[in-house]
């Protein structure tokens, strides 16, 4: 096992790639990389690389019981005249490879380590997506990501739906709602078979996080919609269905119900990336509809809402973000999570409404979660979620709009998840003047180009996600400027 490379390739049980007695000359049934290839969690000396062998790709993956050898080969130059199996790796270039099962061989990813601890980087470019339900839509969206130029992808959460949901759908999803192991790989599997989302897999490394769709809609901890007794047993294979098919590293490897997802990324000196888990450690929504858990659409009565010790990311959690917050307060801090950070409530007074699954919902959460950006004196600090299938840009408070904006957040639009209609949306924005744009009428990603002296995000939109060869635009741009936190359209 080289150093530069933590591979992993799941043949149903993971094994240590190390691991002798596998067999070398398989006989598949089929093509074994039909779920193509990927890389993820990249590091100064290494990046994780991942493939999942599945001859037939939506029985649920994996070659049976017996292990089997498969190789991978890293490479300086596309055509494989330089392979770097071991040894120094150059920190930013790029890095070719494939996997070799028997006679078969994977199609080539592209992917990248990071610039070492210490290298004075000038520029990282890095896109968010989010919500890719697969019946709303064809993922042209990632076609074009990956002619983006990106050194990173961060995915903030429902990559893949449980459900079935939405009008005009253009396919459909192999079997019902996932509860068990099985279901859950097949649902996995069915998404990877994309053939542009296996492109922005295999053209660069991605990092991250869920939300619950990955699980069941509007899940907390171990509190489920329908407050199924036996959720932690569908959440373990929900999660173990995840880990299996995503670029992890093995220190996220889960136990039972339980998986460490929350992880960090730096950048050289100029930006660090805090990958969060709002979905394991929360409490449950507040003040949920009669024998039932999940969201609701509640008003300031509900007491529950403001209770102090509710928490979105857990204690352990949020010390280890505040801490990580205190190493570069002086760089670009880049914390991605799953929900809307911003208020976003809609109305006044006691008729005011607020949606209880995201931070709205968790309100003593999310001020603690300011204050600890404000306590480490984190100056350029951006916040990039999803969940809302809507575009926002907006600036962060604590408190009263008038306060010092302390951060910029940026939640992407969905890459094909339907949007709510805009008129609801455009009252979001009449009712929050922190929010600088709401657009809920299309589909996309945003690219942001971080810079020494200000970043600049871009939000790209595609015209139909119904349309495999769909074009894509700029809705809008807007920048940051480093020690000056909230957005700027330009
Ligand atoms: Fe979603
Ligand atoms: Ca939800």
């Amino acid at each position: 096992m080289a150093s530069i490379a933590d591979s992993r390739e799941d043949t149903g049980d993971w094994r240590e790639p190390s691991d002798p007695g596998g067999t070398r000359r398989p006989r598949f049934t089929g093509y074994p990389f039909t779920l193509g290839v990927a890389s993820g969690a990249p590091e100064p000396t290494s990046v994780v690389l991942w493939t999942r062998l599945a001859p037939e790709s939506l029985g649920g993956g994996g070659v049976g019981s017996g292990a089997v050898v498969v190789r991978w080969e890293m490479a300086d130059d596309e055509r494989f005249e330089r392979v770097v199996a071991r040894g120094e790796v150059d920190a930013v270039s790029a890095h070719w490879y494939p996997f070799i099962a028997g006679d078969d061989v994977s199609p080539v990813g592209r992917t990248r380590t990071t610039p070492a601890i210490d290298a004075r980087v000038d520029g990282l470019r890095f896109a968010i997506g989010s919500c890719q339900q697969y019946e709303q839509g064809y993922f042209a969206a990632h076609r074009h990501l990956a002619d983006e130029d990106l050194d990173l992808m961060l995915f903030v959460g429902d990559y893949v739906y449980e459900s079935s949901w939405g009008v005009g759908l253009v396919r459909r999803h192999v079997g019902g709602e996932p509860r068990t192991l099985a279901e859950y790989r097949t649902r996995h599997a069915q998404y990877k078979t994309d053939p542009d989302l296996q492109r922005l897999h295999a053209a660069v490394p991605w990092l991250v996080t869920w939300d619950d769709h990955e699980v069941d809609n509007d899940y907390a901890d171990e509190r489920s919609e329908d407050l199924d007794p036996e959720f932690l047993t569908r959440r373990a294979a929900g999660y173990r269905a995840y880990f299996e098919h995503m670029p992890l590293r093995a220190m996220a490897r889960p136990r039972g119900p339980d998986m460490r997802l929350y992880a960090r990324c730096e950048f050289g000196t100029l930006a660090t990336i805090h990958v969060l888990d709002g979905r394991q450690y929360r409490s449950p929504q507040a003040c949920p509809r009669a024998g039932r858990g999940g969201s609701n659409r509640v008003g300031p009565s509900c007491e529950e809402l403001f209770r102090e010790d509710r928490t979105m990311l857990g204690k352990t959690q949020e010390r280890w973000l505040a801490a990580g917050l205190r190493e570069a307060p002086e760089s670009w801090n880049v914390i991605a999570e799953a929900t809307l950070t911003a208020p976003a409530a809609v109305g006044e007074g006691d008729a005011q409404r607020f949606w209880t699954d995201a931070w709205d919902g968790y309100p003593a959460a999310r001020d603690r979660l300011l204050e600890a950006i404000e306590d480490a004196a984190a100056q350029s600090c951006l916040l990039v979620s999803g969940d809302a299938h809507t575009n926002y840009v907006c600036d962060l408070h604590r408190g009263e709009p008038a306060s010092a904006t302390l951060a910029t957040e940026f939640c992407g639009t969905s890459i094909t998840s339907q949007g709510r209609p805009q008129e609801q949306t455009d009252e979001i924005r009449r009712d929050n003047p922190h929010i600088h744009l709401a657009d809920s009428s299309q589909r996309g990603y945003v690219v942001f180009d971080v810079g020494t002296e200000r970043c600049e995000a871009r939000l790209r939109v595609v015209a139909d996600v119904r349309d495999r060869a769909t074009g894509v635009e700029t809705l809008a741009t807007f920048a940051v400027a480093a020690g000056r936190p909230g957005a700027t359209r330009s």
